[in-house]
């Protein structure tokens, strides 16, 4: 899908763009989960959708692997270049490895697959998102403008599949609220419990908005209501114990009773 040309490697920068080769959010992770979830899919035109896409994030792996190999190349001779990476450079002789930017080998637990359609391109247009900023922090990285425009290509692309996922989600015509089939208990889902509380150190306190105030019963800080209940029920046992003594224990009255 696209040439890549690099003007002067940088193997720490090298180093980085493995995050997006065998990283979490990188390109082989994508091209699996699209790819498997496709695999699974019964909905016939989602299915399509599902492959295409997968099949082209298998392309964004070899554009981001080649332009990994070529800031990476220098390590495999240069001691200072191999600083960058050890592993890269002693192990792999400065080629790329299905490694994530620490050295950790990529993984099948990166994928979200769930066999539920919406489910699963709820995760897709999540996981493009995760891509689309990856690729903004790396092109911010690097001066070379061959890799900015690299880069750049990549980053465009993610944009244009999360489109392609929120238009196929919202043509299923799911309410978004309804995921699977057994529903929610009707009076404890509409319950917003102000759990945190206090005030922070940034003048941080309890907000309220759309998410806690529309269709909602908000119930104000229910742990510090049982907290100061209990906290009244320990103060009356002292209390009371050290009046009648009830706060031994029993083993400790069976030795008195000898
Ligand atoms: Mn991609
Ligand atoms: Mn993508």
């Amino acid at each position: 899908m696209y040439t890549v040309r690099v003007g002067k490697p940088d193997p720490r920068f090298g180093n980085m763009l493995l995050e997006q080769f065998g990283g979490a959010n990188g390109e082989l992770a994508a091209a699996m989960q699209y790819s498997i979830q496709g695999i699974n899919c019964e909905d016939l035109a989602r299915k399509d959708l599902l492959m295409d896409i997968g099949t082209e994030e298998l392309s964004h792996l070899e554009i981001v692997g080649t332009l990994a190999r070529m800031h990476l190349k220098p390590m495999k001779k240069n001691r200072e270049a191999a600083e960058a990476d050890p592993l890269i450079a002693i192990a792999g002789g400065g080629g790329v490895s299905l490694c994530n930017s620490m050295g950790n080998a990529w993984t099948a637990d990166y994928l979200k697959i769930t066999g539920e359609l919406d489910v699963d391109l709820r995760s897709n247009i999540a996981a493009e998102a995760r891509a689309k900023i990856v690729y903004e922090r790396l092109i911010n990285f690097t001066d070379d403008a061959g890799t900015k425009a690299a880069l750049q290509f990549l980053m465009t692309r993610e944009i244009t599949h999360m489109k392609a996922f929120m238009a196929a989600l919202e043509s299923m015509g799911k309410d978004p609220l309804v995921i699977g089939e057994l529903p929610p208990t009707p009076d404890l889902v509409i319950k917003f419990f102000n759990d945190s509380t206090g005030e922070g150190e940034n003048g941080e306190k309890d907000f309220r908005g759309p998410w806690n105030e529309t269709d909602v019963e908000y119930i104000e800080a229910p742990a510090q209501k049982i907290a100061s209940v209990s906290a009244g029920a320990i103060t009356q046992e002292i209390v009371k114990g050290s009046r009648n003594s009830s706060y031994r224990s029993n083993s400790d009255r069976k030795i008195r009773k000898k």
